[in-house]
């Protein structure tokens, strides 16, 4: 049987325990997934992508149903790039829903053999974000509830603290 994967993109910037969360609970459903980190975010960033795979590789550890990569471009042709058919994102607020619909169909429109699925974020990170973690670690507030410790490290170091 083939394997069952899925592609979780983002900017990761940082990562945190909500995505984290998703990651893990995605493992359940999926057999693996590949954390596609973009380069091409509109976003500007505060971590260059490549300190984003670093601080994602060392919270998920040694998890040989993990891969992190990078990807430019549209993300549906990473994803058949990758044989994958599945995109999963997650979903926290309602604030979230519009913009991630018009993703998905937007999505399916190019490519309509890749599917996007969505999971709800877990009760303690429903209005976690990587933006609300920059703004606290900014201001100098606790962070290690919200992001592992290479990120809490990575964050003391931009901002001091
Ligand atoms: P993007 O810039 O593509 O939105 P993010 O890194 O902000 O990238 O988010 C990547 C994915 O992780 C998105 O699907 C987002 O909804 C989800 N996500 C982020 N934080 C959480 C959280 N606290 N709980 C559940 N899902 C989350």
């Amino acid at each position: 049987m083939n394997k069952r994967t899925a592609v979780y993109p983002g900017s990761f910037d940082p990562i945190t325990y909500g995505h984290l969360d998703i990651i893990e609970r995605g493992l359940e459903v999926f057999d693996e997934i590949v954390i596609a980190v973009a380069r091409n975010s509109e976003k500007k960033s505060l971590f260059s992508a490549e300190e984003r795979i670093r601080h994602i590789e060392e919270a998920i550890g040694d998890n040989p149903n993990i891969t992190v990569d990078t990807f430019d471009g549209l993300l549906v042709d990473y994803v058949l790039s990758k044989d994958a058919r599945v995109i999963l994102r997650g979903l926290r607020a309602v604030s979230d829903f519009e913009y991630e619909f018009q993703i998905a169909q937007m999505n399916h429109n190019l490519k309509n053999e890749v599917e996007t699925l969505f999971m709800m974020t877990s009760v303690p990170y429903g209005y976690l974000s990587s933006s609300i973690v920059k703004e606290v670690a900014s201001l100098k507030g606790p962070v290690e509830s919200l992001v592992p410790p290479v990120v809490r490290q990575a964050l003391a170091e931009k901002f001091g603290g």
